[in-house]
């Protein structure tokens, strides 16, 4: 190991429990829920094989009142849940680490409307989201009690389970006690109400119930936001949340602290840069004797011991970290820091909270893999026979499937057309804002560089006789995909009159097309691209109009939590922003529009260059070619179905394992199925 490093590596005591370093897998939404539980458990105990020392449990609903149906959360309601939690728990401690629990109550979050249950909050609030028509209950008393009885039962639980460490959770605007701690959700005029002691009051008895229900044998942990970032500033770094945190400073065992809502706690790389909370939670190691946890999207070793030398955090806390590189702690350990695949900050990990399915990674195609499909992160089989394999491409689906036939044994070329590797990231990685786009590159063109059976060639655009020529048992075509320029998209699927003879499309400018004068971005993408380059051109000089057809802009960034940054970008660099405007032509210099809801028209825009942002088509001129000659091969990535740069990793990796004769050829991988009483 690098001794720089071994700070990383100290044993830490928290309570009674050590943790053997000071690496924390945050509980994060992994997308399985109580629903999944082997899944789940493979996620964790992947991460505690690659050397996490404390694994944490997603957020866990204690009780019925704190029901959070339909987003993909764990359950400790009554001792029946506790075997599932068990058997995590086990898998967790076979690797040595910790495993510790996020027990919650998510107060007026939580969704009564699925059991009938009033939810539960300090005041009479409105529930979930402005647009349901629900109210919450102020609790009484006698909820209250309940409320302390029930994570009472739960620290039990999460005992019985054989959980090292229990919190109590108190953060991002999803905690019945945070709820209470707010002035302006408690609005109480009892004890619970009022004054800041008041407020902290229900806060401060589930901590105290939960140091007496653990009676010494596991760690109690709090997990407090200090910091409201989003939204005014009731409870702010320097004025309550720090009020709170010396008001209670000695109670927990552990400190966890971090900055609410959720969306501002997981910034993106677009937005904030690593270690961007440390401005918010430094204080707290001034104010506790205890050890405290953070986050802030850390993926480089340097700034995760930087933040221990410094006295910042005690434990590195991390869930897209670990989520990218399950094996990044014993990377680090080992010397071998080159071969993180280092998070790219992308939130599509986030992003399939609202899908509901397992969590996606740019980075780390076995990501919610590792038990269904049994794909493990960093190896892959041996291929039986060592074969040769001649990839076309070097985007992220080419780069990915050269990497996993490598690594299995094969000899691999691969052939791409431009001076440089990495196809989309390579040119997107070039707009402002997204040039950790790039590491989807770095990490795996390294990786590539250090095996010898591997070849690779740029400015080697390749052709049917060529593929032909070369022979080789295997070929995979990952030659991408071009953005149209007819204006045909996403929510209008026609062309527009007029897009095909005047629209630039950013495959223009990332060839190196410079726009003219006024820029008008039409975007029937709603992705990052239309607005990341309406920012970039924006940056240099242009005025930008930026229009949609949608009633809000770029709808995608509201699932990776960036919207309201991006909005406030757009606002800050002077875009004009044209939601709910459909095109319906280009004539003059100008935008011929309509209103998309009414059908009204619209004034034209006028503008000296039109750049389309609407839809990919595949490139599949070489695989028609090699078709006709009889050649059989595989189409991978965005040349198979344009995507995410996600989507084009994981299919690269999921044909090559194809390739190598590892997966089901019926498609059918292990499935959890609910129990059926007799
Ligand atoms: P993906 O996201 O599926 O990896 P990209 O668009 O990022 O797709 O990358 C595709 C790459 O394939 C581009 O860099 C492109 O230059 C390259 N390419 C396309 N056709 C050929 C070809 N005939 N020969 C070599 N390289 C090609
Ligand atoms: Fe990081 Fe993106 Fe993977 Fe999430 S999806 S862990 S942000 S690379």
């Amino acid at each position: 190991m690098d001794p720089r490093y071994a700070p990383l590596f100290e044993p830490l005591k928290i309570g009674p429990v050590t943790a053997p370093n000071r690496f924390c897998m945050m509980p994060y939404a992994n997308g399985h829920s109580f629903l999944m539980p082997n899944g789940a458990t493979g996620v964790r105990e992947t991460r505690a094989e690659g050397g996490w020392g404390i694994i944490g449990m997603q957020l866990s609903e204690i009780d019925p009142t704190s029901d959070l149906s339909g987003l993909p959360y764990e359950r400790l309601w009554d001792d029946g849940d506790i075997k599932a939690h068990a058997h995590s728990v086990d898998r967790i401690h076979r690797h040595g680490a910790l495993a510790s629990i996020e027990l919650a109550h998510t107060g007026i979050r939580s969704r009564g409307i699925a059991n009938g249950y009033p939810v539960l909050g300090p005041s009479i609030l409105a529930t979930l989201k402005p647009e349901f028509p629900y109210m919450a209950k102020a609790m009484d008393k006698g909820d209250i009690r309940t409320l302390r009885q029930n994570h009472r039962a739960a620290i039990r639980r999460a005992k019985q389970a054989g959980y090292d460490i229990a919190y109590v959770y108190a953060a991002h605007d999803a905690s019945i006690l945070w709820h209470f701690l707010s002035p302006a959700y408690n609005r109480r005029s009892d004890e619970y109400g009022g004054s800041f002691e008041n407020r902290l009051r229900l806060l401060r008895e589930v901590l105290e119930d939960a140091q007496d229900e653990a009676a010494g044998e596991i760690a109690i942990a709090i997990r407090f936001a200090v910091h409201e970032a989003s939204g005014p500033k009731r409870i702010s770094f320097d004025g309550e949340g720090r009020d709170v945190v010396e008001a209670l400073a000695e109670l927990p065992d552990l400190w966890d602290v971090n900055i609410s809502g959720w969306s501002r706690d997981s910034g993106t790389s677009r937005y904030d840069p690593e270690g961007f909370q440390e401005e918010f939670t430094s204080f707290v190691k001034q104010v506790t004797n205890k050890p405290v946890l953070g986050v802030g999207r850390f993926t480089s070793p340097d700034t995760m011991v930087s933040q221990i030398k410094r006295g910042v955090l005690d434990v590195i806390g991390s869930a897209r970290a670990s989520i990218a590189d399950p094996f990044l702690p014993l990377k680090i350990r080992e010397g071998r820091g080159d071969d993180i695949r280092e998070c790219i900050g992308c939130n599509v990990c986030v992003s399939v909270e609202n899908a509901g399915v397992v969590v996606r990674c740019t980075q780390n195609p076995t990501m919610s893999e590792e038990w269904r499909r049994g794909w493990h992160p960093e190896t892959v089989p041996l291929a039986k026979t060592p074969e040769t394999v001649l990839i076309v491409g070097g985007g992220p689906a080419g780069l990915e499937a050269a990497l996993t036939l490598a690594r299995a044994g094969h000899a691999v070329t691969l052939a791409e057309a431009r001076s440089e590797m990495g196809g989309r990231v390579a040119t997107e990685s070039r707009i402002k804002n997204l040039a950790a786009w790039g590491r989807v590159r770095d990490y795996r063109l390294y990786q590539l560089q250090q095996l010898a059976h591997v070849s690779l060639f740029t400015d080697s655009p390749l052709d049917a006789d060529a593929v032909a020529e070369f022979g080789a048992d295997h070929v995979l075509l990952a030659t991408g995909s071009q953005w149209v320029r007819d204006g045909a998209g996403r929510s209008r699927l026609d062309p527009i009159n007029g897009f095909a003879q005047a629209a630039l499309t950013p495959d223009d400018l990332a060839q190196g097309t410079q726009p003219q004068g006024t820029v008008l971005i039409y975007d029937d993408d709603h992705s990052y691209m239309a607005n990341a380059l309406a920012a970039d051109l924006a940056a240099k000089g242009h005025a930008v109009h930026l229009v949609s057809p949608m009633p809000s802009m770029a709808g995608w960034l509201g699932n990776t939590l960036e919207q309201p940054r991006m909005l406030a970008e757009m606002l800050a660099l002077g875009v004009t922003m044209h939601p709910n405007t459909t095109a319906t032509a280009w004539a003059n210099g100008a935008l011929q529009a309509i209103r998309s809801d009414t059908g009204q028209a619209l004034p034209p825009i006028a503008a000296d260059t039109l750049l389309a942002v609407t839809l990919r088509h595949p490139a599949t001129a070489l695989s028609k070619a090699l078709t006709e000659c009889g050649i059989e091969h595989r189409v991978i990535g965005d040349a198979e179905a344009p995507g995410p740069i996600q989507a084009a990793v994981f299919s690269g990796h999921r044909h090559a394992r194809e390739v190598l004769g590892t997966e089901p050829e019926d498609r059918l991988f292990k499935r959890e199925r609910p129990m059926l009483f007799d």
